[in-house]
């Protein structure tokens, strides 16, 4: 594989400035690897789970290693609502001449629930094994954390100074829980995070078939993320004595059309842009089908086959799915409630409260009652009439320094924008004005995405080939040229 060729290449020239004789200590390469290695393990084993971790563990650790590593104590700072919920942000001084805004780093150090039972191995121990790290966070996102903080130590140590200030902030609930940092540090402290653009490693990074690099894709727009409360009440009854009116058959009926119906399809600057460059990597079929749908009209047949695939569909529409249900109170009596949760992900320009019309109007039926349901599980008749984000422009610098860094470890892949189907906390920092991008150094496979899953794990040479991207992404980014 090309990047690993590259990574041997950058050991060699870096032991050879370095070695004095054959005894010498390791290169620094090697350094560079022993820190990131033990900062990821160290993330890895603090348990920053909702339920029983503590976040605030995580960014005192990280503030120690980068106070240990000579950053003024004035530029950690450790803050946040209480006392299991706080936030790193770290301050890299850029040349104090400089009439740059900043650069805002963002990474969530929560991690999602995992149970010991469900795993092979403890997830919250680091085990190498087979060519892999595995453990909570080691796919979802504490591998880019402890990237963002190696290459942080890493160009301090070399004396590096970026063209403007580079702010790490490390955040707490972006999984779930109700102190999410950069909503927070937002509201709170925006003057500690304030930037011209912000970076989330959260999504984006290079796309493998079993381990051949495909293509760089970055985020530059994302989804807006919506749950909906599907009810049906009913006096209910005896269940000897059936009445046509039942509760669970009409939220049935309504999941039933919500199946049947999808959202109609859409295209932006960004999903052009995707599809454009996906065909390019695609062949036969697939490449003619995303070529015929950006053709006016859209070729309907394409739209059809695309849509089987998860990936390509939800890029294309809005879509709501079931995802809960419960109903009735006893095995023979008539149910007097059924409800269903209906998650959306919704395609920028639309807002909530315009997706639980569109659903109340695909259920067509008087007896329910559609809801919107918070992040912090409150139910309201209406939801926000804010609309998903509207793509940022492509920022040329990032651009620069993105396809600069990629064609280095990964020469001839292109580099690719998509939309994040998912959610991230770019949402709060876009909402906030800060144009955000969705940008990674770690290559996975396709099909061994373990995020929120068991067994979550990582190729151990995707980590530190990360570890040489973000270095090599942030000194292009932030070194000034003519
Ligand atoms: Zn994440």
């Amino acid at each position: 594989m090309n990047h690993h060729a590259s990574l041997v290449l950058i050991a060699v020239i870096a032991g050879a400035v370095s070695m004095q004789s054959a005894w010498t200590a390791p290169p620094p390469q090697d350094a560079t690897r022993t820190l990131a290695h033990d900062i990821f393990k160290q993330l890895v084993e603090i348990n920053s789970t909702d339920s029983v971790g503590s976040v605030t563990a995580a960014a005192l650790a990280m503030a120690k290693r980068l106070l240990d590593a000579g950053f003024p104590a004035a530029d950690v700072v450790v803050t946040g609502p209480n006392d299991i919920k706080r936030n790193l942000v770290a301050r890299y001084r850029g040349n104090p001449r400089s009439k740059k805004k900043p650069v805002l780093i963002i990474g969530h150090l929560d991690v999602v629930e995992a149970r010991r039972e469900d795993w092979t191995t403890d997830p919250f121990e680091f085990v190498e094994k087979d060519g892999y790290y595995y453990g909570r966070g080691t796919q979802d996102m504490k591998e880019s954390d402890a990237i963002a903080v190696t290459d942080f130590i890493r160009m301090k140590h070399e004396g590096f100074v970026p063209d403007r200030d580079i702010i790490l902030a490390l955040t707490a609930d972006e999984e779930g829980g109700k102190s999410n940092g950069v909503d927070w540090l937002l509201k709170n402290h925006r003057d500690l995070i304030d930037a011209e653009f912000a970076l989330n490693p959260d999504s984006g990074g290079v796309v493998t078939d079993h381990g051949k690099p495909l293509s760089m894709e970055f985020e530059a727009t994302e989804k807006l993320y919506a749950d909906f409360q599907v009810e049906a009440t009913n006096p209910g009854g005896h269940s000897s004595l059936p009445k046509p009116d039942n509760a669970i058959y009409h939220v049935a009926d309504a999941l039933a059309k919500l199946e049947r119906v999808p959202f109609p399809v859409e295209l932006n600057e960004v999903t052009r842009g995707y599809f454009t460059q996906m065909a390019a990597t695609q062949t036969g079929q697939t490449a003619a089908d995303m070529r015929a749908i950006l053709a006016e009209p859209p070729d309907p047949a394409a739209l059809d086959r695309l849509s089987q695939d998860a990936r390509y569909n939800s890029t294309l529409r809005t879509t709501c799915v079931a995802t809960m249900m419960s109903a009735g109170h006893a095995p023979n009596a008539l149910p007097q409630r059924a409800q269903a949760n209906v998650n959306c992900r919704i395609f920028p320009g639309h807002s909530q409260e315009e997706i639980r019309l569109d659903l109340v109007k695909l259920f067509d039926d008087a007896k329910l009652t559609v809801r919107y349901v918070s992040d912090s599980g409150q139910v309201s008749e209406h939801g926000s009439d804010r609309k998903a984000m509207v793509p940022p422009p492509l920022n040329p610098e990032v651009m620069d320094a993105l396809r600069h860094a990629t064609a280095k470890l990964w020469p001839g892949i292109p580099v690719i924008p998509e939309m994040e189907t998912g959610a991230s906390d770019s949402i709060y920092t876009m909402s906030a004005g800060i144009p955000s991008y969705g940008i990674c150094g770690i290559a996975l496979d396709r099909d061994d995405v373990r995020a929120h899953g068991k067994d979550e794990r990582l190729p151990v040479e995707s980590y530190y080939t990360g570890v040489e991207f973000y270095y090599e992404f942030l000194k292009r980014l932030t070194t000034h040229r003519n």
